[in-house]
């Protein structure tokens, strides 16, 4: 396998020296966290008065962590630590869950954050001959701007299509031949159920890989993808408050995400007592920005279920990978007292080959008990057929959830396009049971 590297120096830097590099900008970062409303007081509680108090590399665990509501406190400039006349971009989330909070990015981070994306994309094989198609939301969503740039500085053809718009995103796939796309998983279903409709078939397209984020996804999810396009699908992670995409990415060897330490220092904590874990144990990642200077973030609690992987990637890139995001610890189930997260769900449905590319999940109350009933798309030729074959596969779905998930579930089939359809983030879970 051919290895191509964005910035080799950086990205197979020995451990030792990611450590004094990692030290030297935590504390850069410390006496940037020191300019902020925020930050200051609370350092300051912690012992930390200015960057000398950081003096090892361990003295990171003296900082307090910080959450998702400390940043809502802080909206809208209360972590905001340069003068705005240095700050080029700022990107805030939609509020729809309380209230919004807010990144800033100096002209250095934005160009930065695009270095970062652009040795993501190379270490997939990305080169100025791909034509790439963002169909990730462009605006505030971090999604689109954020591969955007990396791609441009690599070299590569972007084509700022956005979300949505599914047949002109087949017919631009088809004229310009694109060979890249950045996706949610959902959509990239939806997209492969609308292309016969389209009059383009596969042999139309040059497709040869797809970065597929934003949003939770199983392994069979992967593969599934990737036999209905005969592609490579690459696992990419970031969130807003670490910039957006780039903070995880695949590399070739499709084996965790590589998460670029020298940017990110990396840690998973026990989400119930914030007890540090060692790798391969799973539990909540907690990132620091160790580079961004107009809203610097301290040991960032993301809320997002993954663990760290042991020993090297055989791309030799020294940044430590992490596995598939299982799930948020907001978005987790609790079901007749059982823990599930949605995405021990999909990757049930999704191994089952009638199962088409939509599924849902509801809840409801019936008499005291939690009510699971799983909704699945499945293609169109099963219902042609008779109905023992019909009522048999209904049965395989539920024992096989059953058995994965502990919760017996009620599964519906449904034909292809009855479910809805999601054009960015799937909203597959909907909870009907009465909130106490
Ligand atoms: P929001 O928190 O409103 O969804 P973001 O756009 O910042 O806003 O989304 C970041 C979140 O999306 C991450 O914290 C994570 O939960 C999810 N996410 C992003 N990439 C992936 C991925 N590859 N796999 C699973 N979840 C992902
Ligand atoms: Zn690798």
């Amino acid at each position: 396998m051919e290895i191509n590297f964005w910035d080799k120096e950086i990205e197979t830097i020995d451990k030792a020296a990611l450590k004094v590099l990692q030290l030297k900008r935590l504390k850069e970062t410390v006496s940037c966290a020191l300019k902020t409303q925020f930050y200051k007081p609370r350092l300051k509680k912690a012992g930390i008065n200015s960057a000398d108090d950081i003096k090892h590399w361990e003295d990171y665990k003296k900082i307090p962590l910080t959450t998702k509501d400390d940043l809502r406190e802080c909206y809208p400039n209360g972590l905001l630590a340069v003068d705005m006349k240095d700050v080029v971009r700022l990107h805030t989330s939609s509020g729809t869950t309380g209230t919004p909070t807010v990144i800033y990015h100096t002209k250095n981070d934005i160009n930065h954050w695009a270095e970062l994306v652009a040795r993501s994309i190379v270490a997939t094989g990305a080169t100025n001959e791909d034509v790439f198609q963002n169909m990730m939301s462009y605006g505030m969503f971090t999604g689109g701007l954020g591969l955007h740039y990396g791609a441009e500085k690599v070299g590569l053809t972007v084509i700022p299509m956005g979300g949505g718009n599914t047949k002109r995103q087949i017919q631009l796939m088809k004229d310009f031949g694109s060979t890249i796309l950045h996706i949610t998983p959902s959509y990239i279903l939806h997209i492969h159920s609308k292309l016969g409709e389209s009059g383009v078939e596969l042999k139309d397209l040059r497709l040869r890989k797809a970065y597929l984020g934003a949003e939770p996804y199983s392994e069979n999810t992967r593969k599934k993808v990737e036999q209905l396009f005969k592609i490579d699908v690459y696992n990419s992670y970031g969130l807003s408050e670490m910039n957006g995409p780039g903070v995880g990415f695949e590399c070739a060897h499709k084996c965790g995400m590589h998460v670029w330490e020298d940017t990110y220092l990396l840690e998973v904590i026990d989400p119930k007592t914030g007890e540090s874990l060692g790798e391969d144990k799973e539990g909540e990642i907690v990132l620091t920005n160790l580079t961004r200077r107009a809203t610097p973030l301290l040991r960032y609690r993301t809320r997002d279920i993954a663990a760290i992987h042991k020993g090297l990637c055989g791309c030799k890139r020294t940044h430590r990978r992490i596995s598939r995001i299982l799930g948020r610890t907001d978005d987790m189930l609790i079901i007749n007292g059982v823990n599930v997260y949605p995405s021990q769900i999909e990757e049930v449905i999704m191994r089952i080959p009638q199962v088409g590319t939509n599924y849902q999940i509801y809840l409801e109350k019936e008499g005291t008990l939690d009510k699971l009933v799983v909704k699945v798309e499945i293609y169109s030729k099963m219902f042609s057929g008779n109905l023992a074959e019909i009522d048999a596969l209904k049965s395989r779905i539920v024992e096989e959830l059953r058995a994965s998930i502990i919760i017996h579930p009620a599964v519906e089939l449904h034909e292809p396009g009855s479910l809805p359809v999601f054009e960015g983030k799937a909203k597959r879970v909907v909870d009907n049971r009465v909130k106490l």
